[in-house]
């Protein structure tokens, strides 16, 4: 078994520096898994992700617990029988304090609400609390918060240290342990005991701000994402500096913006309305104007008209405007680095849009098609739309004849 001098005391995890006896190594996958004679670095487990750190300069890939010892996974062999090993203090010192943010969250949690906590998970960024709850509500975050926070500032040790059964029966543990014997418990003094193998602060203080971030409802349960310790320093930084930004485009009070962004949103959703209704009416002119410009051809009206840099979308309104009227035939093209083409007709117009410009689309180089309704194309050379529209007229008059 290797000793694990995290487990010893809460003071024990500030260590991060120490020197060792290498028990064992053995290949581990395309690796190697190095058992030691004592270690202080944490393995995966109960929520807290595993240590990093170097053995002799060697990086530490991952700490895996198995069968009672700690195996730390590297890439090469360490060649010398005593190393020295180093674990990554900045984010061991963040995980002691997102783990006893936890601990302290839950306590609070369950004092408020008589709410216990499922589980717990310490990632990257976040970290995240599952607890019982049926509803929960910006009013209950502020009170679990001001809660723990006044437990943060009366600075109460954190004590971990391992009980036998009979004073375990004397403590008022806020969930069962997993373990049947040798049990660990830490305790923020005379304020909660929690049987946990993690590591932890020494004092509340160290957490410096703990702060609900977000939260989304699960089935029976609340997914609960908080912030403590330098990772809420980190936080509050980012949204200050974002706010403060904001407020200086809209010149505004940070107080002022949330409500400065409303009216903006409001005002901003009547432009795009009255945008809206203005392209409608344009285009219905548009469409107008090209109507009365048509050429007749047999029965049918033909209007045939080139845009240049039109919003495709654009064209085809203008177009299913033009169409919704009896006996009509819009050919429209539009200039832009490409051809783009549209061809639709009214119902009762004898033609096939989709042969008419298939016909015709080596003329601009195209590719395209479509139904007897509704064609589309678009071609290589914009500045030959003309002569394709000038020979499907042609054809149009070609047909008509023939009838
Ligand atoms: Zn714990």
């Amino acid at each position: 078994m290797t000793n694990k001098i995290f487990l010893e005391s809460a003071e024990a995890t500030y260590i991060f520096d120490f020197d060792s006896e290498v028990k064992s190594i053995e290949p581990y996958e395309d690796k190697y898994a190095v058992v030691l004679e004592k270690t202080v670095f944490f393995p995966e487990g109960g929520g807290q992700p595993a240590d990093k750190g170097t053995i002799d300069e060697i990086s530490v890939l991952d700490v895996i617990e198995k069968n009672g010892e700690i195996l730390h996974i590297l890439s090469e062999k360490p060649s010398n029988h005593f190393v020295k090993c180093s674990v990554d203090k900045n984010t061991r010192f963040d995980h002691m304090q997102q783990h006893t943010g936890q601990h302290l969250l839950s306590a609070c949690f369950a004092r408020l609400y008589d709410a216990q906590t499922n589980s717990f998970h310490i990632g990257p960024k976040s970290t995240t609390i599952e607890i019982n709850l049926a509803e929960f509500d910006n009013e209950m975050a502020a009170q679990v918060e001001e809660m723990a926070n006044d437990i943060i500032y009366k600075n109460i040790s954190v004590i971990a240290r391992v009980y036998d059964n009979n004073e375990l029966d004397t403590l008022p543990l806020r969930k069962q342990p997993k373990v049947k014997e040798n049990i660990r418990v830490v305790e923020i003094k005379e304020f909660d005991y929690s049987p946990c193998g993690g590591t932890h602060v020494a004092s509340t203080g160290e957490l410096g701000m703990i702060k609900i971030k977000k939260w989304e409802k699960c089935k029976d349960w609340y997914r609960i994402e908080f912030v403590c310790g330098k990772r809420a320093l980190h936080d509050y930084r980012m949204k200050n500096t974002a706010i403060n930004n904001i407020g200086a485009f809209l010149s505004l009070r940070d107080f002022e913006v949330e409500s400065g962004v409303e009216k903006l949103i409001l005002e901003m959703q009547k432009l795009q309305k009255h945008t809206a209704d203005v392209k409608t009416e344009l285009n219905e002119y548009i469409s107008k104007e090209l109507m009365n410009e048509s050429v007749q051809i047999g029965k049918m009206n033909v209007v045939s008209k080139i845009f240049t840099h039109k919003d495709m979308n654009q064209i085809k309104f203008i177009a299913q405007n033009i169409i919704d009227h009896p006996s009509y035939i819009a050919l429209l093209g539009n200039k832009d680095e490409r051809a783009q083409i549209f061809f639709s007709k009214s119902d009762d117009v004898p033609f096939d849009m989709g042969k008419l410009l298939k016909s015709n689309l080596s003329i601009i180089d195209g590719k395209g098609g479509g139904s007897a309704k509704n064609a589309q194309g678009g071609g290589n050379n914009p500045e030959m739309v003309e002569q394709l529209l000038n020979k499907v007229i042609e054809d149009i008059e070609k047909e008509v004849g023939i009838y």
